[in-house]
């Protein structure tokens, strides 16, 4: 949901403060209902908006999959001005964002979107959203870690939701293992402090797969949109 004098002036009828003015002076409904009141929430792919009875154009929702590099920030600006995920998106005209976010040194699968509802439907703890990591960890777990792993374990005072954890392989010397970690939290930096608290911090983290999605053929950088049905399989 967006600012009403945000959405009109992206519809590009006029500018942000023009647009405060067109809704106070009463010339702005939505879904035919008058509204005078500045900062009232809409979606601009769902709702009607219309100025002197002129509806602005409803952005279509949109659906990528992208698979994020590494050393890249999941939002639309950052202060610092180092790389964000929609600098890979420059020639798409919809006002996309991330669907949560990967950290800046994980890479993987990240949808970006313009449809807000879906995002948060995604994101809503309800949803359980099963999300697929590869973990290189410092060190080989034993049984007993992994089995904490798995029932959960206490990060930022709270223990972790049943996980799936499986050992994909260790090197010889067992300075490092892969391990294959499915979450459907969504807690800050999860895996990375899960791994930490169970004495084997990550060196190395790759979203494999967001709920039935997988990255495919796409190499880091690369992006293509979700189909429709794709898109319904997911809600
Ligand atoms: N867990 C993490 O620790 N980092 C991520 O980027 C995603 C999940």
């Amino acid at each position: 949901m967006e600012r009403l004098q945000k959405v009109i002036a992206h519809a590009g009828v006029t500018s942000r403060r023009k647009a405060e003015k067109l809704i106070e002076e009463g010339r702005v409904t939505v879904n035919k209902e008058t509204v005078r009141e500045l900062g009232t929430k809409v979606s601009p792919q769902k709702d009607t908006i219309e100025v002197d009875g002129v509806p602005i154009d409803k952005e279509e929702p949109v659906y990528f999959l992208f698979y994020k590099p590494k050393q890249v920030i999941s939002a639309v600006k950052d202060d610092k001005g180092r790389k964000v995920v929609t600098d890979f998106f420059e020639e798409v005209e919809e006002r996309i964002f991330p669907v949560g976010r990967l950290d800046y040194d994980t890479s993987g699968l990240l949808l970006l979107t313009n449809d807000g509802e879906f995002a948060n439907v995604m994101m809503h703890p309800k949803s359980k959203v099963l999300k697929t990591y590869i973990a290189k960890v410092k060190g080989k777990p034993s049984k007993e870690t992994l089995q904490k792993l798995q029932r959960g374990i206490h990060i930022d005072g709270k223990k972790t939701a049943p996980a799936q954890v499986r050992v994909k392989s260790a090197n010889k010397k067992a300075d490092a293992s892969i391990i294959e970690i499915v979450i459907h939290e969504g807690r800050n930096q999860q895996v990375r402090k899960m791994f930490e608290a169970a004495g084997h911090p990550v060196k190395k983290l790759k979203r494999e797969k967001y709920g039935y999605l997988t990255l495919g053929h796409l190499k880091p950088g690369e992006k293509r949109v979700l189909k429709p049905f794709e898109v319904k399989k997911l809600k």
